[in-house]
């Protein structure tokens, strides 16, 4: 039995304390903030579950099949459907009564060829802008699903059964430092392990590393970017969407959708809008088109102004974030066991897996958890 360390309690940290715990090793997860989930935290206002942005799943992901493993009582989700999207500039993917544009739109979806207006679109909103092959099946399988007890319904779910076996989870304690076979706290505690698990996003993992392993963190992680997205959630008194269930515009990777159109259950004359546009700041991948993450969050709000029109004066509640990072990179793929050797383990959404995004996020902290004895001395 190894004593295992884990720094973050995102999804990547907290699939990581399943695995580990399940294989017999004795686990603590650090979180610097107050709460678990890191991106996939939302917060209850007004009868809204607010999240960081709109989150889709797929229903054959790796966070998905976690959920329903650990749950005796099966999630409620609801999918998204292709007769409810509109890409602008090119119409509903799946118009009724409009034979051959759907058998059109379907023909292009099936060979996810980007040339095609509607394959963007269906890229757009089931990745933002990865361009995954296997969400953009799931789309139109109808197995891109939004989980009806809000994103955090899963955390919770993850983080129950983290307390069922018994894993502690401390919150609101900030990891400084990495020293052999341990960390350091920002308060100067020192914390002995086996086995580290970083599991706190690109950017914290590489400034841990690089105290540590300057040289090898450089040559290992090299020259990380991202991509940010800026974004705006709102409860709204009113259904300024209509029938559609999400509004894409593919030129400027943007979009916005309704949960409550998703799940109706919800409520019946309000809605839940999650808007997001993706990139277009200095430093992120592609190419530029905003001057500051405010014009871009203005964008944004204009974006709604046209295809939502009226929110301003239906708001109950809302939350706007202008510069959140979506996706991280590095030159090269990160193998997640690139510093086993001195009991450190790497998870995340930007470590090599077959997967993107959370299912990523999930997939890299479970095979972590799952290999423990790789990093063990
Ligand atoms: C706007 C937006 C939309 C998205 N949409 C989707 C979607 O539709 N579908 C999908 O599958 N995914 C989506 N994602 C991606 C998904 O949310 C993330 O990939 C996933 O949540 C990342 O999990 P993680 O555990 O790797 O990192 P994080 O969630 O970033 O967790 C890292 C944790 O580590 C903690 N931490 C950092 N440093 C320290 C330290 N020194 N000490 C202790 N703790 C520390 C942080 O506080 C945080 O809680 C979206 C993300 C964003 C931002």
């Amino acid at each position: 039995m190894a004593r295992v360390l884990v720094v973050g309690a995102g999804l990547a940290g907290l699939s990581a304390a399943i695995d580990a715990s399940a294989n017999g090793h004795h686990v603590v997860v650090l979180e610097r903030t107050k709460t678990v989930g890191g991106k996939g935290t939302s917060q209850n206002k007004e009868g809204f579950s607010l999240t960081y942005g709109p989150h889709l799943l797929d229903k054959k992901g790796p966070l998905w099949q976690l959920c329903r493993r650990l749950s005796k009582r099966k999630p409620a989700s609801s999918s998204i459907r292709l007769d409810k999207i509109e890409i602008l500039g090119h119409g509903i993917i799946r118009p009724r009564g409009n034979i051959s544009k759907v058998i059109e739109n379907r023909r292009a979806l099936k060979s996810k060829d980007t040339a095609y207006h509607v394959v963007r679109g269906a890229s757009f909103l089931s990745s933002w802008d990865s361009n995954n092959t296997s969400r953009i099946d799931a789309l139109s399988k109808s197995k891109l699903l939004v989980s009806n007890e809000g994103w955090i319904g899963l955390v919770g779910r993850i983080a129950a059964a983290l307390d069922e076996i018994g894993v502690l989870i401390e919150c609101g304690v900030k990891v400084e430092s990495l020293h052999d076979y341990g960390v350091k706290l920002k308060n100067g505690k020192r914390i002995e392990a086996d086995v580290v698990i970083l599991a706190c996003g690109l950017n914290g993992a590489r400034k841990l590393l690089t105290d540590a392993y300057p040289i090898r963190t450089t040559e290992t992680l090299a020259n990380p970017s991202r991509t940010t997205a800026s974004i705006i959630e709102v409860g709204l008194d009113s259904k300024p969407l209509r029938d559609r269930q999400a509004i894409i515009d593919t030129e400027n990777s943007t979009a916005v959708i309704d949960y409550v159109g998703i799940q109706s259950i919800l409520s019946t004359n309000g809605s839940h809008l999650s808007a997001i546009t993706v990139g277009g700041l200095t430093g992120d991948v592609g190419e530029t088109r905003f001057s500051s993450s405010e014009e871009r969050l203005q964008f944004l709000e204009n974006f709604l102004d046209s295809q939502a029109g009226g929110w301003r004066e239906h708001i109950v509640t809302d939350l706007r974030q202008e510069k959140i990072a979506i996706h991280e990179y590095c030159d090269n793929e990160i193998d997640g066991f690139a510093f086993c050797d001195v009991g450190i383990i790497l998870a995340g959404a930007w470590v090599k897996s077959d997967y993107i995004l959370a299912d990523a996020a999930v997939h890299s902290g479970r095979t972590a958890g799952k290999n423990i004895g790789k990093a063990q001395h």
